[in-house]
C-alpha cells in the first residue's frame, strides 16, 4: 500500500477507534447506576377468565399489569399489586437498559479489537 493512502487509513482507524471508546465508555456508565433490576418486562394483560356468565365474555376483559420474564426458557407471569407497577416498571426499564449497554459492549469491544489489529498491521513493518 502506498503511504499516503496507509496514513489515511491509519487517520481513519484513530478516529473510528476513538468513537468506539466513547461508546463503550458511555455504556459502561449505564452499567455503573446504582439502583435495583427487575428481570422482565411490565405490560397489561386483558383476558377472559373463561366463566360462561361472566362479563368478559361480552367484552369486558379482565385486566392486570404483569411482569413478564422469560425463566430457563419459560415466560414466567406474575401479576403486580396496583401499588408497586410504578416501582417495578421503572426498575424493569432499569434492567433493559443494562442489557442493552451490555450489548453495545460486546459490539464496541471487537470493534475495538478489530481496529487494532487493522492499525497492527498498516503499521507493521517487516525486516
Ligand atoms: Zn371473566
Amino acid at each position: 500500500m502506498q503511504k499516503r493512502g496507509r496514513d489515511a487509513e491509519l487517520s481513519r482507524l484513530r478516529l473510528a477507534l476513538r468513537r468506539h471508546l466513547d461508546e463503550l465508555k458511555k455504556a459502561v456508565k449505564v452499567v455503573m447506576a446504582r439502583g435495583a433490576l427487575v428481570k422482565g418486562n411490565v405490560y397489561e394483560l386483558a383476558r377472559k377468565c373463561g366463566k360462561p356468565n361472566c362479563a368478559c365474555q361480552r367484552g369486558q376483559l379482565h385486566r392486570s399489569m404483569v411482569l413478564s420474564s422469560s425463566e430457563r426458557g419459560k415466560t414466567r407471569l406474575r401479576v403486580l399489586p396496583a401499588g408497586r407497577v410504578a416501582e417495578i416498571r421503572q426498575k424493569s426499564e432499569a434492567y433493559l437498559r443494562l442489557r442493552r449497554a451490555r450489548a453495545q459492549v460486546t459490539k464496541s469491544g471487537k470493534e475495538i479489537v478489530a481496529g487494532i489489529d487493522r492499525i497492527e498491521q498498516l503499521r507493521r513493518e517487516d525486516i
